[in-house]
């Protein structure tokens, strides 16, 4: 048997069917059998080339009639001659014929003579669909560059309509986009409201922020330098949790970026939210800098395994006998105990008695258990200012842990960024991967989003491809050099 697909086209306002002769496929199965049953993959990818092509062919000679007039004077219009443009879709490339036509004597003035007019070129500014490009990047906000591209060209027929250059530039030229689209937003933030007046934001039932180093580039000229990556993550009483990372070199204020992503998820200026971290570097600047943010907490995930720590290490260590195991075991946990009922300072005398108690032998300061010890009290003091009663708050119901955030990490990084895979990146590179991800993870990239993305970096063409003023740092344009 044979299936044959053909095109036919009618017109917008009469029920006449033009008869043509597009057949636009013809499907063949010789045998009586089911063994191929349906369109393959491969006649799938063809027959959509064609509807697509067809399609596009007869838009394109439809709006070109409506073309052969001036839009001023209605004169008719010289043709000069005729071009081809090539246009990408999502389900392949149509090439098209674009007349050239000379500009109507109505616009002819003395400083402006007769010039050519491409009204096809002056229409599709862009040759390439925003379907394609947000398929693009999506995929490749997933996968790795090379794999990305492959899977869309086996499931589209996308033969040579997109490369895997192509999408990494994709990749660097939307993250860039989306990064001057928070800087916008970051301009336009409503001033706080003094603190008299606040109230802890009910909509927000968690934020928390964590961070991650990834393999740098450049290892050669620097070896010991990584990317810092900060993603954070907040759950809101009302809707699915949302992400928002950065490179912490690429960001001009990590307060701005916390104050418009909390903005943008609804939080108003007279509203706090308290936000849960890891001892995470320069993290404690950050919420001291935020309109948005009213304290950090620390994270008692993290604290919780620093005192495992140091308690799994009085179980190997050969200095302490048996009998005293038990007794030096417990006064770690109680140690963590005053932590969780937000005694904090104690906790640091308590490990601190512990630690002159155990000096007093022979050897101890080269044990693991006076390295984890000394870890426990120092990390308690660094942070002293982020410690509140966890019992407490957990008995309100309220967030004690980021563990939620090691878990925007993770969506954030690890599985696309990860250095399992021997990636590498450039703080510029991994910032704007990570800008993608999240809006893809978020569920905020759209076709629309990408064409207003597009019209706002044609407006603000300025911002968008220059480099922030002094810091310029030459770098290939997907910000990797580990091409996967
Ligand atoms: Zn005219």
């Amino acid at each position: 048997m044979r299936l044959i697909i053909e095109a036919r086209l009618a017109d917008e306002d009469s029920d006449s069917v033009n008869d043509g002769d597009g057949v636009l496929a013809v499907v063949e199965r010789r045998d009586r059998s089911l063994a191929e049953l349906g369109l393959t993959l491969v006649e799938g990818r063809l027959l959509l080339a064609k509807v697509q092509a067809e399609l596009v062919s007869k838009q394109v000679e439809w709006w070109l009639s409506g073309q052969t007039h001036c839009q001023r004077c209605g004169a008719a219009m010289r043709h000069k001659d005729s071009r081809s443009t090539v246009l990408r879709t999502v389900y392949g490339k149509v090439t098209v014929k674009s007349p050239r036509v000379w500009s109507c004597v109505c616009e002819r003035t003395v400083q402006t003579p007769q010039r050519v007019v491409h009204p096809l070129s002056k229409t599709l500014t862009r040759r390439v669909t925003p379907e394609l490009e947000y398929l693009q990047a999506k995929w490749a906000a997933h996968l790795p560059y090379r794999q990305a591209t492959a899977m869309l060209k086996e499931v589209l027929p996308l033969n040579k309509g997109i490369s895997f250059g192509g999408t990494r530039d994709r990749i660097h030229t939307l993250g860039k986009q989306l990064d001057a689209d928070i800087e916008r937003d970051i301009e336009k933030l409503p001033h706080a409201v003094a603190d008299v007046q606040v109230r802890e934001s009910s909509h927000v039932a968690a934020v928390s922020v964590d961070s991650a180093w990834l393999r740098n580039c450049d290892v050669n000229r620097d070896p010991g330098r990584y990317v810092n990556i900060v993603a954070g993550r907040a759950t809101f009483t009302d809707g699915p949790p949302k992400l928002y990372a950065y490179v912490h070199r690429e960001v001009t204020s990590a307060a701005a970026r916390l104050d418009q992503f909390l903005s943008r998820n609804g939080v108003a200026s007279d509203e706090r939210v308290t936000v849960i971290s890891d001892d995470a570097g320069e993290f404690a600047k950050t919420v001291e800098g935020s309109r948005l943010a009213r304290g950090r907490v620390l994270d008692w995930f993290h604290i919780a395994m620093k005192f495992q720590a140091a308690q799994r290490s009085v179980f190997g260590s050969k200095m302490i006998d048996s009998l005293e195991r038990e007794s030096v075991e417990n006064e770690i946990a109680n140690a963590k105990w005053l932590v969780w009922h937000g005694k904090g300072s104690r906790a640091v005398e308590r490990s601190k008695a512990l630690d002159a108690r155990l000096l007093t032998r022979e050897g101890y300061e080269f044990h693991t258990l006076w390295w984890k010890l000394n870890t426990v009290s120092g990390y308690l003091k660094n942070n002293a200012r982020a410690l509140v009663n966890h019992g407490a708050r957990h008995r309100k119901g309220l967030p004690i842990s980021s563990s939620i955030a090691e878990s925007a990490v993770n969506q954030v990084v690890s599985h696309r960024m990860a250095k399992k895979q021997q990636m590498r990146w450039t703080d510029e590179g991994a910032h704007y991967m990570a800008q993608v991800r999240v809006a893809v993870l978020n569920g905020e990239l759209s076709p629309r989003r990408i064409c207003a993305l597009d019209v706002a970096a044609s407006r603000h063409g300025k911002c968008i491809g220059a480099a922030p003023p002094g810091r310029h740092r030459p770098t290939n344009r997907s910000g990797c050099t580990t091409m996967r």
